[in-house]
């Protein structure tokens, strides 16, 4: 049998020690094991809080670089065109969480919208790469410096050079802005963003519900383990971290503070309350059940909304011209079913965050990570 080499790396990629094994295949794996929500509960803790109206639910941000502090819930809808619209922003605002404005707005729009709405804190404006987006991007903080001054470059893979470039414009020429930029898993890249000039890293890459990255390309990593370790570096260097997709359930959105997020963002989990934009599906179905008086079989109607990735097909033909003949579809068209109003999902969030924080003992939002230990 021939003799490999099995290699272990660290997260920056070095090579920390070098085993030799017998082995019939050679591959360059990680050894650790890689978590997502589903994979982990949380330990319930003594705690000296009687009721969880005693917890604090909102924290004072405070960043590397945007020197403005900030006190809020870091609930973020996500910047997809269903759920990072202006209907949405004035929701999230309503319970101090935040709203990442989708890249397909007109400037004139935007602009109308942050000077009739207290957009200053809560409110995130998206760009990419395109000069189109810079362009809209330096207006608004040009000629409107007091209005909304918190932006999210969006890039689904942000290893590429010309994001990090971005970053360090973007810092050198609007020193005090927010600025968010995604999206990583690691902690090298995570790092490098943060000393480049970014405030807060997005992280999660093939984690969302509308994606089929992970199908497409084989890339991705389970969202759990990319928070712990994005967490880890960017809290050392004084940056921080959005957790970005993947939530399905309050208990995710519960486990990715506990594991280390500031930050949790969410498209799908948003996408079937009525205030989400697109257009509400009706669609019957035949039930096993009789209706005694007419001996039929009982039809039963149920309402969706249509969601989808922001890398789909169907949405490169909405906002852009078409698919690009080098790209493939990265994002799928979902049908969600309709659920309740979004002051009512945030008011079940907030219920669950302030039970989660009465379980494990913690008592300001701040403390949910440390106070957090999973099985
Ligand atoms: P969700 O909360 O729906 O699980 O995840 C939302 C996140 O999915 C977004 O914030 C964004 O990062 C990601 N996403 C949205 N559209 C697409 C897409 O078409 N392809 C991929 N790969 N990711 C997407």
């Amino acid at each position: 049998m021939p003799v490999f080499y099995l290699l272990h790396i660290d997260s920056f990629g070095n090579n920390i020690n070098c085993k030799m094994i017998k082995k019939d295949w050679y591959m360059k794996i990680y050894e650790q094991t890689e978590l997502d929500f589903k994979d982990v509960l949380v330990k319930p803790k003594r705690s000296f809080i009687n009721s969880r109206s005693e917890v604090e639910i909102t924290r004072e941000y405070k960043f590397k670089w945007c020197p403005r502090k900030i006190i809020g819930t870091g609930i973020i809808s996500a910047n997809m065109a269903t759920v990072g619209t202006f209907e949405v922003a004035k929701h999230m605002m309503q319970n101090k969480m935040f709203c990442c404005l989708h890249k397909h707005y007109a400037t004139d729009d935007l602009i109308k919208f942050i000077t009739e709405n207290d957009c200053r804190d809560y409110v995130f404006l998206s760009m990419g790469l395109r000069d189109e987006d810079y362009a809209k991007i330096e207006k608004i903080l040009t000629e409107y410096p007091d209005k909304c001054r918190n932006i999210c470059i969006d890039v689904p893979n942000a290893y590429i050079p010309r994001v990090k470039e971005l970053v360090i414009k973007m810092r050198e020429k609007f020193p005090d802005i927010l600025l968010m930029v995604g999206n990583a898993v690691t902690a090298e890249l995570v790092e490098d963003l943060i000393l480049s000039g970014a405030d807060i890293v997005k992280c999660g890459i093939g984690s969302g519900s509308a994606c089929i990255t992970r199908r497409i390309t084989g890339v991705g990593r389970p969202q759990l383990s990319t928070i712990f370790e994005c967490a880890d570096t960017a809290h050392g260097i004084g940056g921080m971290i959005c957790s970005d997709g993947g939530v399905v359930y309050i208990g995710d959105i519960c486990k990715a503070f506990g594991a280390g997020a500031d930050f949790v963002m969410m498209g799908g989990f948003y996408a079937g309350c009525p205030e989400a934009a697109g257009d509400i599906i009706e669609k019957r179905f035949i039930t096993d059940q009789i209706d005694e008086q007419t001996g039929e079989r009982i039809v039963e109607t149920k309402r969706f909304k249509v969601f989808y990735g922001m890398s789909s097909e169907y949405a490169q033909n909405k906002h852009y011209h078409g698919m690009p003949k080098y790209r493939a579809s990265e994002g799928r068209v979902v049908q969600v079913p309709l659920k309740d109003s979004i002051d009512k999902m945030n008011q079940d969030i907030l219920g669950g965050l302030r039970s989660y924080m009465t379980y494990i003992g913690a008592r300001r939002l701040k403390d949910v990570s440390k106070c957090t230990t999973f099985y």
